[in-house]
């Protein structure tokens, strides 16, 4: 299965996609977190210049490596896209990539949260583009960018709508119940 995880910061994707990963045994693809691990490397330091001030980091340094992590073994069982795509030509760019390999896109789960919550959760995490002024940027960079994204898979049939606001373990309940929804209405 692939799936694509869609939401503002502070939507709780990178939680849930590690849960769903266990759960379903496939491969977690997080741009962020491949980019903060990248951080000694030129690539990476790159990137960070864009992290840090809450600016989306060029695609061509984020294709590159999703494209690189894409020929790992894991992902052929089926992946799990966390803050990728995040634009509309990214989510061509990934269009194209899938269609190569033959795997389309099974699913696209949009986290919905009140805009209230996601401050408090973000500010909680405390990670170094977690102040106010990075979330804020963060913020205007979703909304004019990645929301977008939303009419993109919803005109293509694929889009869920999580109510994410509740509990980690409420809102796992929820992405399950999609999945395994999804599962059966394909299965033959
Ligand atoms: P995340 O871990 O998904 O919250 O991403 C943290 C930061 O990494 C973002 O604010 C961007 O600067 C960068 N980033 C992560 N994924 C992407 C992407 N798909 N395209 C561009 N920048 C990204």
């Amino acid at each position: 299965m692939r799936i694509v995880f869609l939401g503002p910061p502070g939507a709780g994707k990178g939680t849930q996609a590690q849960r769903l990963k266990d759960y379903l045994g496939i491969a977690h693809l997080s741009t962020g977190e491949m980019l903060r691990d990248a951080e000694d490397t030129p690539l990476g330091r790159k990137a960070a210049r864009y992290m840090l001030t809450g600016q989306l980091v060029p695609d061509d340094i984020v294709l590159g490596i999703v494209v690189q992590r894409l020929s790992e073994k894991d992902c052929s069982q089926g992946c799990l896209f966390d803050g990728f795509p995040r634009t509309v030509p990214q989510a061509e760019a990934l269009d194209r990539m899938l269609a190569v390999r033959g795997m389309p896109l099974d699913l696209v789960l949009a986290l919905n949260v009140p805009e209230a919550d996601l401050n408090a959760r973000l500010t909680a995490r405390g990670r170094p583009d977690d102040d106010p002024k990075t979330i804020a940027e963060r913020f205007r960079q979703y909304c004019a960018l990645t929301q977008p994204l939303i009419d993109y898979y919803r005109l293509r049939g694929i889009l869920r709508q999580i109510d994410a606001s509740a509990s980690p373990d409420k809102v796992f309940e929820r992405i399950r119940d999609t999945i395994d929804a999804t599962v059966s209405s394909n299965s033959p």
